[in-house]
């Protein structure tokens, strides 16, 4: 990291001193917060010499991401237990701290770059499927996210719970969900929902601004409540999201649970370092360790207890299938020998939505360079700006389409905001690898007018997809077949959700600040002259179809007698010794909301699970030593 560099930052004032006093002061407090937001000694050192020198350990988890980072820290408050957590990416970056540039790290080495296979039904809009963007580097998918803190619908764990997974119901999860946070700020009424002596920064501002404003109250003209607090007695209505950030920067579980016990001594963090296969006793299915690669070499790591995969839904299942652990036929096409025959990659849902616009004549700059160039100067002092924070983007909506008094969502919307002639997020189109047609013609959207983007997002697919190995080389990208619209359902659904939001138009708040509907005008969809119709608005759907970046589902957990189960309720993997998958894979139907408050609650979960399982290990092992001995003085 240069900038950190004291020698080097101080060469570089030194060569502006002829600029003036003021100029050198502020260069160096440019730098100074450079290096307090993404200095490498935030993170802690590689820990590889010590991997070298002794690789045994009592746990390994594979992957520092959402899940991972939480599992580790809460696996090493055991002194007694030795940890390895390996990651895949190296420490977070520039881009990945400031929260407003995460739409920019689809184009960085911080993302795995996956791609949906190209499907005739979906993702049209595109040169080459859907763009499914997943973090490599410390924090995983919550250092590149968009920071919602949403935990989804109370049914949704009542559903899990439901299908035979024991402790796994709303009652029973929520305690973990406020175990990992510091709620800010608490009231005596968000006591119930909240808690505030964890790792995990969840803020909720009052600052509300006018665009905000805007959508919410036009919200609330069509019938939908105004929510105070997502996370509360109910989901149902529209409100300013909370979210992972702390004064404008973002919390990711790096920054959360790894950042605060860098010196913890019995964890070591391995970073850029890509796990490739399981390892196993000769002969049996119980797994010992890890094979690494590193910096070219190859590093064979033993656990003396378990290995965690918290790789998240596309590594997991494919280290597992190549580990020989997945759908019988599918491996044995690719030669890997069969350790058990297990629907690993099957089930995998994800959150699509499809934008709607609406735009208002505008002759603000705040899209421009200048303006650009002013946030990041904002956001480096001051932590300020367009660059902070969540803002304007906060508002999102949960509604059921078919009833409105239902207490779970169809529907959830979120509100994008991009400005007159926006430079900084006007190349969205072009990050996702949309066709040249969708970013023109967006562009004449844009020109001189602000647009808001309404992401309507199916929260229920009853579509499945599925993720296959495309080589037994772990470098080659998985094939991943979203599926996205292959049930009718959810064509009506979207459509509903569609023309639920165009409403918004003959809103009072919507018409008072000259915000209209507009549609982009695609040549495929030319045809269908009713904006309004079926076949219109599932041309749209099926051209502009967009990741709302959710995918789950792939290591499913369910009873040992469910045949589509993976894992059981205790995050075992069924059939093999010693493995367990805690991460975003697991889940056995997707919840009505953003995946990452739910994937952390997951982790919290499975670390208590782990410590049961091996403390309650310890203490019988320790009776029964005391035991024989007892055994032998008498028979003595
Ligand atoms: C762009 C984007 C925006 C999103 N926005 C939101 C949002 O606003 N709110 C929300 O709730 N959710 C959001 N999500 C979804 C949410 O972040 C994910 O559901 C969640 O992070 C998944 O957590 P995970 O632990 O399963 O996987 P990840 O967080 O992806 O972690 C997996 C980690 O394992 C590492 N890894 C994988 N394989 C290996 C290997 N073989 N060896 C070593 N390391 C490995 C990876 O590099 C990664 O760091 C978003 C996701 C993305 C990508």
């Amino acid at each position: 990291m240069w900038a950190c560099d004291a020698g080097l930052t101080s060469t570089i004032v030194e060569s502006y001193a002829g600029a003036g006093p003021l100029f050198v002061n502020t260069l160096q407090t440019f730098l100074a917060a450079h290096c307090a937001l993404v200095g490498d000694d935030r993170w802690g050192a590689d820990a590889v010499d010590s991997v070298l020198k002794d690789p045994n350990y009592d746990f390994i988890v594979v992957g520092a991401g959402s899940a991972g980072a939480v599992v580790a820290n809460r696996l090493s408050e055991n002194p007694e237990w030795r940890v390895l957590l390996i990651e895949a990416g190296g420490n977070p970056t520039l881009a990945t701290e400031a929260p407003q540039l995460f739409p920019a790290n689809i184009k960085t080495k911080e993302n795995w770059g996956y791609r949906t296979m190209p499907q005739s039904g979906n993702c049209l809009a595109y040169d080459s499927g859907c763009a499914w963007p997943r973090g490599k580097v410390l924090g995983g998918s919550s250092s590149i996210n968009a920071m919602f803190y949403v935990r989804g619908n109370k049914e949704d764990y009542n559903e899990w719970a439901a299908a035979g997974n024991t402790g796994w119901s709303y009652d029973d999860v929520l305690p973990l969900f406020k175990k990992s946070e510091k709620f800010y700020k608490p009231t005596p009424e968000s006591d119930v929902y909240h808690g505030t002596d964890g790792y995990l920064y969840v803020e909720h501002t009052n600052n509300v601004l006018e665009i905000e404003r805007i959508v919410i109250n036009a919200t609330a003209e069509l019938g939908i409540k105004v929510l105070d607090d997502i996370c509360g007695e109910t989901q149902m209505g529209v409100t300013r999201s909370l979210s992972t950030t702390q004064n404008g920067e973002r919390f990711s579980t790096a920054r959360a649970f790894l950042n605060p016990i860098k010196d913890r001594s019995n964890l070591d963090v391995l970073k850029n370092a890509y796990v490739t296969k399981l390892v196993f006793k000769d002969g049996t299915n119980e797994v010992t360790g890890v094979l690494i690669s590193k910096d070219g070499k190859e590093i064979l790591a033993h656990a003396r207890k378990e290995v965690i995969l918290s790789g998240g839904c596309i590594n997991t299942p494919q280290l597992l299938m190549l580990s020989g652990i997945g759908p019988k036929k599918h491996l044995e096409d690719l030669n890997i020998k069969v350790r058990a025959d297990l629907p690993v990659g099957e089930n995998l849902q994800d959150h699509l939505y499809v934008p709607v616009f609406f735009k208002a004549k505008s002759n603000s700059n705040a899209g421009t360079i200048n303006n650009v160039l002013q946030g990041v100067g904002d956001f480096m002092l001051q932590r300020t700006g367009i660059f902070a924070d969540l803002s304007p983007n906060r508002v999102v909506t949960f509604v059921n389409t078919t009833d409105d008094n239902a207490s779970t969502p169809d529907i959830q919307v979120h509100h994008l905001i991009i400005e007159a002639n926006g430079t900084n997020i006007a190349d969205f189109f072009d990050l996702h690898g949309n066709t040249e047609e969708v970013q023109l013609k967006f562009k004449e959207i844009n020109k001189d007018h602000r647009v808001i983007l309404a992401a309507v997002v199916l929260l229920r697919p009853q579509s499945r997809g599925k993720l296959l190995l495309n080589s037994t080389d772990p470098n080659v990208l998985p094939e991943l077949y979203s599926n996205y619209f292959q049930k009718q359902e959810d064509v009506d659904t979207i459509i509903r959700g569609m023309r639920h939001i165009t409403k918004l138009a003959d809103t009072e708040a919507f018409k008072k600040n000259g915000l209209t509907l507009d549609w982009l005008d695609l040549d495929d969809c030319k045809a269908y002259r009713d904006k309004l119709s079926d076949q219109f608005l599932e041309c749209i759907a099926r051209h502009l179809t967009f990741s709302l970046y959710h995918p789950v589902g792939t290591a499913k957990m369910g009873l040992v007698s469910d045949a589509t189960s993976v894992v059981d309720p205790e995050l075992r993997v069924r059939g093999v010794d010693n493995l367990r998958v805690i991460d975003a894979s697991i889940m056995p139907v997707i919840t009505r909301g953003n995946t990452n408050a739910p994937t952390i609650m997951i982790a919290e979960k499975g670390a208590e699970l782990l410590k049961k399982t091996w403390i309650d290990e310890a203490v019988f092992k320790s009776h029964r030593e005391k035991y024989n001995i007892l055994k032998q003085r008498w028979s003595g």
